[in-house]
C-alpha cells in the first residue's frame, strides 16, 4: 500500500477512533457542545462546496437559488429567538463576528474596554501585547475593566471612575466591550449606558459562551440592557455548527453588513448557515427547557463538589447562574488545574484548566494555573439531571482528591454513560449522539 493511501486510512481510523471515545467519557469543556444528529445531517451537504458572496438575493454568486432561502430563514430564526431587528448569520466563528463588531464599531486604534484574561476575557478582547485579536490585528488600545475578585463581577463604580479620568486627561475610549469566556454571572450592562451615552461610546457584548442561554431567555438580555451590537459563538451553549452570528440595533446593520462583506468573508460556510438555522429551529422548541437544566445542572455540580470540600469560585453567590462552574484546585492533593486537567483526561473525564483572578499573585501562569473550569452544556444535553451531576462530582473528586486508579474510574465513566447516548432537546432524539457517518 502507498504510504498516503496509509495516512488516508489512518486519518479515518483516527476519526472513528475519537467518535467512539467521545460515547464513553464525561465532557464537561465549557465552551463545547454536541449537535444535534439533524444539525450534522445539514452540515454535510453540498452548500459546502459552494460559495456565496454578499446579502442573500444581493450575491456576487451564481447558483444560490436554494441557498439564499436557507440563509433568509437562518436570519428570520436567529431575530426572533435573540429579539433583534437585525441579524448576520455569515461570520464562520466568534471570532471573526468580534472582528466585525469591531470594523463595524471602530476605527482602527480606537480605546476600548474589556474584561482582562485573568477576569474570564477572551483572548480575542485583548491587548496586541499579549497578541489579543483586538489589538494585535486591529489596533485597538484595550484598558480593562476594574473587577471584584468576591463577587467574581466588573467592579462599576472603580470602572466608570476610571473611564472619566481617561476622559479627563482626553483619552477617549469609544467602545464598552462585555462578556466573556469565564462567565459565571451576568455582566452590569445597564450600570454603563448613562455613562456611554454622556462621552458617546457604543456597548458591545460578546455572548460567546451564553448565547443559547440569551436565547431562551435566561442569563441576561444584552440587546435590552443596552448593548448596541451583540457576536455570538454558535456552538457553546447554542447547540448548533462551529459558526458565529451578530445581532445589532438597526442603525448599525450597514456597517456590520460591509464588515461581512467585502471586509471579512469571501465565502461564509454555508453548510454550517444551514446546520445553524436547523439548530435555532430546535432552539426556538425546546431552547428553555434545555437552557433551565443547564444552569440547574451547574449549580448542582458545584454544590456537589463544594459538599465534598471543593474550593468553588463564588461559594456564598450562589456559585453560577450560567452553565459554567469555576473551581480553585490549587490546594488539591494535584495542586494545579494542569495535572487535574490530565489525570481526569485518563480516567475519560474531560475538563480545561483556568486560570484564577488570584493566579498571577501567587507567581501561577496559564501552564499550570490554579484553577479549572467546568461546563455543563453537553452532559445536560444527553439527558443528565441534577442527581447525575452528584455522580459526577463524586467521580472526580475519586481522582482528584483519593487518587483512586484512574483506568478503573475510566470503565465507571464508561458504564455511566451508556444510559446517556442521544441528544435531548431536539425533533430526533432516536438517532445516537455520536452517530460515525460515512459515506461509503
Ligand atoms: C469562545 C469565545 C470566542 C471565540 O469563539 P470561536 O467561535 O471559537 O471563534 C470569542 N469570545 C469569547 C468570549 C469566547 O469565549
Amino acid at each position: 500500500m502507498s504510504e498516503h493511501k496509509k495516512l488516508y486510512d489512518k486519518v479515518f481510523s483516527l476519526i472513528e477512533q475519537h467518535d467512539k471515545w467521545m460515547t464513553k467519557t464525561i465532557n464537561l469543556i465549557a465552551s463545547e457542545n454536541v449537535s444535534s444528529p439533524a444539525v450534522r445531517s445539514a452540515i454535510v451537504c453540498d452548500f459546502r462546496d459552494r460559495y456565496a458572496e454578499g446579502w442573500p438575493g444581493e450575491r456576487v454568486y451564481a447558483g444560490c437559488t436554494y441557498i439564499d432561502q436557507v440563509e433568509l430563514i437562518c436570519i428570520d430564526l436567529a431575530k426572533k429567538l435573540f429579539r433583534a431587528e437585525f441579524a448576520d448569520v455569515r461570520p464562520v466563528s466568534g471570532v471573526v463576528a468580534n472582528l466585525m463588531m469591531y470594523t463595524a464599531m471602530m476605527q482602527p486604534g480606537a480605546r476600548m474596554m474589556a474584561l482582562s484574561i485573568a477576569h474570564g476575557g477572551h483572548i480575542s478582547h485583548a491587548r496586541e501585547d499579549l497578541g489579543g485579536t483586538a489589538g494585535a490585528v486591529r489596533g485597538h488600545k484595550v484598558r480593562n475593566y476594574a473587577f471584584n475578585e468576591e463577587e467574581f463581577n466588573i467592579d462599576v463604580d472603580q470602572s466608570i471612575k476610571d473611564i472619566r479620568s481617561l476622559e479627563a486627561e482626553g483619552k477617549h475610549t469609544e467602545f464598552l466591550l462585555f462578556g466573556g469566556s469565564v462567565f459565571l454571572f451576568p455582566h452590569p450592562v445597564k450600570e454603563f449606558r448613562d455613562v456611554a451615552d454622556e462621552f458617546g461610546m457604543h456597548i458591545g457584548y460578546d455572548s460567546a459562551h451564553v448565547s443559547g442561554l440569551i436565547a431562551a431567555g435566561r442569563f441576561q438580555d444584552p440587546l435590552r440592557e443596552g448593548a448596541d451590537i451583540v457576536t455570538a459563538s454558535t456552538h457553546k451553549t447554542m447547540p448548533g455548527p462551529q459558526h458565529g452570528l451578530v445581532l445589532a440595533k438597526p442603525e448599525f446593520a450597514d456597517r456590520v453588513k460591509q464588515a461581512a462583506f467585502p471586509a471579512m468573508l469571501s465565502n461564509h460556510h454555508l453548510h454550517n448557515v444551514a446546520g445553524l438555522a436547523i439548530a435555532l429551529a430546535e432552539m426556538t422548541e425546546f431552547g428553555e427547557e434545555y437552557a433551565d437544566q443547564i444552569i440547574k445542572n451547574s449549580k448542582a455540580l458545584a454544590q456537589a463538589l463544594y459538599n465534598r470540600g471543593w474550593k468553588v469560585v463564588a461559594a456564598d453567590k450562589g456559585f453560577t447562574e450560567s452553565h459554567t462552574v469555576l473551581i480553585d484546585v490549587s490546594e488539591t492533593p494535584m495542586k494545579n488545574g494542569r495535572t487535574v486537567e490530565e489525570e481526569l483526561e485518563k480516567a475519560n473525564i474531560i475538563i480545561n484548566r483556568n486560570l484564577l483572578p488570584w493566579d498571577k499573585k501567587m507567581g501561577r501562569d496559564y501552564k499550570k494555573p490554579g484553577g479549572i473550569r467546568l461546563g455543563t452544556s453537553e452532559m445536560t444535553r444527553l439527558g443528565m439531571k441534577e442527581p447525575e451531576m452528584d455522580a459526577i462530582a463524586e467521580l472526580i473528586h475519586r481522582v482528584v482528591m483519593k487518587g483512586e486508579d484512574v483506568k478503573k474510574i475510566a470503565a465507571e465513566v464508561e458504564t455511566f454513560r451508556k444510559n446517556y447516548q442521544r441528544v435531548q432537546y431536539a425533533f430526533d432524539t432516536q438517532t445516537p449522539a455520536y452517530a460515525h457517518l460515512r459515506f461509503k
